[in-house]
Order: structure tokens, then sequence, then C-alpha cells
């Protein structure tokens, strides 16, 4: 078995305890590596080394244009190293490698994108009210951010909270998933490869709770970026209001994909069964509702079941597997779960429904792509996060209908609408409380374009330019220029 360190202060280190833990593949539902288990002490270790690096004038003293070309040199590497970071990914997450070359050939650019941003972090000069004053303002960096993120994109939602975070001149301490931390550990040896000054890059794995509400409380972290479930980041956030440090959240989802009668049913169709069996359905942005308006409901359900039935599922690191595993153990029994769930409402089963056994998912953690019809909107299939390939159709009459069951929810990360009606799309766009809104096509994201969450959905907003935003204070610079100090003892 692969044994893995740390990265602390640019030291390659195991637990201060020494502690491991075993990682998991999901497709031979195997261990196969081992990752050393942070305690407290690693925290604080960690964090030291942030705090330290941040006030080195090897990093605080680059000019923004020396960070941004160490980030252009990490892109470089990244790219270069692709493959092997897509396979270990596959092997650690089961993700499907098709899909993490996709992500490894695309990431780079966040780091092009935020590395060209370094350099034009501006401040402003403030036409005063006063006379005799100079003012202006600065942006500077926050200090030591920590990352913390989970495990069905770990690379790419790491890469979201890096790229602006090193641009604007802070230091990081991530904690990866506990289930998937392997990729983080080959990623961070890009970061001494490029350059970066030791310590201005920390990766530190283990658990939740055992290191989370350190990493968040700890007096030298100045702000937390977080990606996980809305629970965990109530939890986060509750911890953070108590140091008063700023946060960003990218929490779950519960997402409509909106069919009208309008639509064409072929795109459609495509575009709801990428929403929910892409990744097996562990993304945060997963069409886990579709509404299908009932003048075309079922011409649409017919094709929809015509095309799911298509899916070859199995081996992820086989370049045509398209629906791959389950990426947790304790994940495949929560899906399983609400399944029974929504069964036990009077939701009816059209697809799927079980565990796969198939030859092709040997001991995998494996399940069938599954699909409800009559699922009403109350129902706790339609109301709570499932993250796996599980669907629900609800019905709709009409427009409103459409928008009151798609805004029914506590979250609002994102949103899809099939139409080929412009006013129906501009409207649905500016009615649909979701942090983004996709007409006809669904999962698209970019650098250039913010990413985040309405509602319980999150805090904050990552990629494109309010991105940087995020990891920046503002100071606001005052100066004589009056050469005249007024008497304190007389009222101006
Ligand atoms: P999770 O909340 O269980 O864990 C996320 C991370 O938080 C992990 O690194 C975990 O170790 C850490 N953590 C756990 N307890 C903690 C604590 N008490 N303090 C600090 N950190 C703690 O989430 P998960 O199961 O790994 O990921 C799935 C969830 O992530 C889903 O709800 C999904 O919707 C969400 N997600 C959101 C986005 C987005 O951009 N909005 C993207 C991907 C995933």
């Amino acid at each position: 078995m692969q044994s893995y360190r740390m990265l602390i202060a640019g030291e390659w280190v195991e637990a201060a305890s020494g502690a491991v833990f075993e990682t998991e593949n999901p497709f031979t539902g195997k261990p196969w590596a081992l990752i050393p288990r942070a305690g407290v002490a690693d925290v604080d270790k960690a964090v030291a080394a942030a705090q330290a690096a941040f006030r080195a004038p090897s990093w605080r003293g680059l000019s923004a244009s020396a960070r941004g070309a160490l980030l252009r040199k990490f892109a470089d590497l990244l790219a270069e190293d692709a493959e092997r970071l897509a396979r270990i990914e596959t092997q650690d997450n089961g993700k499907l490698i098709a899909e993490m070359r996709g992500q490894l050939r695309y990431m780079p650019q966040w780091y092009h994108y935020f590395a060209g941003l370094a350099d034009k972090i501006e401040g402003r000069v403030i036409p005063i009210d006063k006379p005799g004053v100079f003012n202006f303002t600065r942006e500077e960096p926050l200090g030591v951010v920590t990352a913390i993120t989970p495990w069905n994109s770990p690379l790419m939602l790491a890469t979201w909270k890096l790229a602006p975070a090193l641009a604007a001149g802070n230091t990081v301490v991530w904690k990866p998933s506990e289930y998937s931390s392997a990729s983080a550990l080959e990623f961070g040896k890009l970061f001494e490869k490029a350059g970066f000054p030791p310590g201005v890059v920390n990766i530190i794995t283990g658990f939740g709770n055992e290191i989370g509400e350190r990493l968040v409380s700890h007096p030298d972290v100045a702000k937390v970026a977080f990606t996980g479930g809305d629970r965990t980041g109530q939890g986060v956030y509750e911890l953070a209001a108590r140091s008063i440090k700023p946060v960003t959240l990218e929490l779950g989802g519960k997402s409509a994909n909106i069919v009208f009668d309008d639509a064409d049913l072929d795109d459609a169709v495509k575009g709801v069964v990428s929403g929910i069996f892409a990744a097996s359905g562990q993304t945060c942005i997963a069409g886990s509702r579709a509404l299908v308006h009932r003048a075309i409901h079922d011409a649409f359900v017919e094709k929809l079941l015509a095309f799911a039935r298509t899916a070859r599922i199995g081996d992820p690191a086989q370049d045509d597997t398209q629906v791959g595993p389950i990426t947790t153990k304790p994940q495949l029994a929560k899906v399983l779960d609400y399944i029974e769930i929504a069964k036990a409402e009077g939701a009816e089963l059209a697809l799927g429904g079980k565990r796969a056994v198939a030859a092709q998912c040997g001991e995998g953690w494996f399940v069938e792509p599954t699909i409800f019809t009559g699922v009403r909107p109350g129902m706790r299939i339609a109301q709570e996060e499932v993250f796996g390939p599980v669907l629900s159709i609800i019905p709709f009459e009409d427009d409103e209908e459409a928008i009151a069951i798609a805004n029914g929810t506590i979250y609002g990360l994102a949103a899809g609408v099939w139409t080929k009606s412009i006013n129906r799309a501009l409207t649905m766009s500016q009615r649909l409380e979701a942090g983004t809104v996709w007409i006809n096509t669904y999962r698209a994201t970019s650098y250039m374009s913010p990413f985040g969450g309405y509602k319980r959905s999150g805090i904050g907003r990552e990629s494109g330019l309010t991105a940087i935003r995020e990891y920046l204070q503002e100071k606001s610079v005052w100066i004589d220029i009056s050469g005249q100090v007024p008497n304190p003892f007389v009222q101006r």
C-alpha cells in the first residue's frame, strides 16, 4: 500500500502522533493508500507555517506580477501532470477518468486567469470632502486562509479557492476531505516545483470532526473558504462567527431542471440526464428534480427512460464508462436509504432503484441510475439533497407553478430551463432563486463566471472577477497635506 505524507512549511511530514488512516478505492471497495491522520498539533503547526510565510519577505515582498508568474508556472506544471493526477483521483474517489481528464485539462485556466488578475488589484483615490487631506485605499490580502473541501471534485473545488487566494497574496492551509486526500497530496508537490516559498501552501489531511474545529477557530486563521454539506457549513459558520472571521460557504442543492412544453425534448433529455447521472449525481449542482410540463410529461418520460437505460455503468478507469461508483460507503447507504424513503412516500419507481451488482461493477459501491415519477413537491425525496443518481420527476401545469415548485426548497444553487421562448427564458432567469441559471444547457461552469448559492446553498462567490474580492480587505489611508495639524482642543 502506498504511504503519503502531508505538506507543512515546505516539508513532507507524518502526523505528529504518527497516526494514519486508509483510503479506499470505491470501484474495488479496498484500501489502497495510507494517509496521515492529522491532529490539533498538526493544525497548529500548519497555521504557524502559513502565518510565518504570510509575513516573510519571500512572499509578502514579492511583486504582484511575480506572484502571477508563480501561478502561471503552476498552471503549466498542472497541465503536464494532468493524466497522472486524473488517474489518482479516479482511483481514490471513483470519478470517471473521462470526466477527470476534462477537469484536469480545464483546471489550469483558473490559475492563468487569477495570475492575470494578481497585478490588477488596485486601490482608489477618493475625492474626499475634507480640505488639505489626501485619501486613498489599498486592497490587501487577509492572511492565512483555510480551505476545507469535499470529496466529490477534490482538485477542482480546491482550485476555485487556491487560485484567487494566492493571487490576492494570502497563504493557505488546505484540508481535503478524508475520502479524497491522495490527489491533494500529489497536487501539493506541484506548488513546491513551481517555486512557491515554503509555507505558502500547506496541506493537512485528516477527519473533519477531529481537526475541523481547530482549523476554523484558530486565532491566526483569517478566513474560512468551505465547500461541503449545508449542516457542516452551518457549524463552520457558527464557529467562524465566534472569532469574527469572514467565510465563503459553497453548500448543497436540490436544483430544478424545468422542461417546458415548447422545449426540444431530445435536448432536454440530454440535459436532464447530464444533470443527474454525471458523476453519479454526486455534484452540488445535480439537477435532482426534473419539473416537467403536463402536456409533454409522458412523451418526455418515455424518451428519458429510453436514453437513461443506455448508460454504461462500471469501472471508472475505463474510457467508455458513463456511470461510476458512489465515492464512499456511508454515501452508498445514504443513497439507498433515500430510495426506500421515496418508495414509502408513494413515488413511483420508473428505473433502477437498487445497488448495482452487474459483473462489470465488481465489488464496487454502485447504485443503478434511478428515476421516480409522480413525485410531489413536499416529499422528502423532492426536498432533501440525496447526492446520488436519483432523479425525481414532478409534473406542473403552468409557468407560475413551475416557479413555485422550483423555488420551494431551502436551497438555491442552480436551475435549468428548457424552452424555445426567449421571453420565458428571461423571465425564468429573473424569477428563479438560484445562483446559476442555465437555459437550454446544464452543468456549464467557467473560471470567468461567478458561482455560488442563494439561500441555504451558500455565501459568497467563486470564480470570475468577483471571487478575488473574497480574499481581500480594503484599507483607507488618510494623509494630511495641509501641513497644519489643528489644535485638538478647538472643535472644527
Ligand atoms: P461534508 O460537509 O461532510 O465535508 C466537507 C469537508 O468538511 C470535509 O473536508 C470534511 O472533513 C470537513 N468537515 C467535516 N466536519 C467538519 C467540522 N466540524 N469542521 C470543519 N470541517 C469539517 O461534505 P462532503 O460529504 O464531503 O461533500 C458533499 C457535500 O458538499 C454535498 O452537500 C454537496 O452539495 C456539497 N458540495 C457543494 C459544492 C458547491 O460548490 N456548492 C460543491 C461540491 C460539493
